[in-house]
């Protein structure tokens, strides 16, 4: 979750976090991975749907699953999980090389991405250190307390605070983010504070959680929503939901205007 000064309404901020990557417009430099029989046998299939020339090549990329390259052919580079897709996904995927906008194959095409995410090999992870207990709050009691309260346990995500920055002064703070490549849920080192009351940590713990849980949406521009209507709805279940939004849009100031320790 990240807040600045220049907030629009009340309680609703400019918040990001790291998603997963589905589609791109751009060639990654992503390696093929060796499938020439299969790639002609989609591509052919592809073709014949799209009425044009349309070249696949499978990769193992670990962020990008369909990157299209629209010329008067189509150059698809497709994650392997595609070699196999049953014909509804390729039907889904024809529409999208064509129509990039198109809604429904949007989303059959993101819900069979997530369904053979296990096939995603995991990105180099970095060595990491979970640190949870700070010097006021204790993260991975927060964390305990809402995964049981409110998510039946379901979230699986780790939890760490963020490293403290130092010096500079912000103009933007990001509270929380999930690195879900890693696992792993980051919560700004400032907040462990004596000013910072419990429900407001519990607050930017439970939506960064939420995160773990509800899936993105693709926009009718194809960008990637985080925080689309049924986020807010349940991120509204968090019982200080009011007093949380009330309190940070009073104390932003303060992580703001002062400089890091
Ligand atoms: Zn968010």
């Amino acid at each position: 979750m990240e807040a600045d000064r220049h907030q629009g309404r009340a309680g609703v901020l400019a918040q990001k976090s790291r998603q997963l990557e589905i589609f791109a417009n751009s060639s990654p430099a992503d390696k093929p991975t060796e499938n020439p029989e299969v790639a002609k046998r989609v591509a052919s299939y592809l073709s014949s749907r799209c009425r044009r020339p349309v070249r696949v090549v499978f990769t193992d990329n670990t962020s990008t699953m369909i990157t299209v390259k629209r010329e008067s052919d189509y150059t698809v580079r497709l994650h392997h999980m595609f070699s196999d897709a049953p014909s509804g996904v390729l039907n889904a995927l024809a529409v999208y090389l064509k129509w990039p906008r198109h809604r429904a194959s949007n989303e059959k095409l993101s819900r069979y991405i997530k369904a053979n995410g296990s096939l995603i090999k995991p990105a180099r992870r970095r060595a990491r250190e979970l640190t949870t207990r700070g010097e006021h709050f204790d993260l991975k009691a927060v964390y305990e307390k809402l995964n049981a309260r409110y998510f039946n346990g379901e979230v699986t995500d780790e939890i760490t605070w963020g490293r403290p920055l130092r010096g500079r002064r912000r103009r933007s703070i990001r509270f929380g983010c999930v690195d879900h490549e890693a696992g792993v849920i980051r919560i700004n080192h400032s907040l462990d504070a004596p000013f910072v009351p419990e429900f407001f940590l519990e607050y930017i713990v439970y939506h960064e959680m939420l995160h773990c849980l509800v899936e993105t949406r693709l926009s009718q521009g194809g960008r990637t929503l985080s925080h689309h209507s049924d986020f807010k709805r349940r991120e509204r279940q968090f019982e200080h939901y009011r007093d949380a939004v009330k309190w940070q849009n009073e104390n932003l100031h303060r992580f703001l205007g002062k400089r890091g320790r």
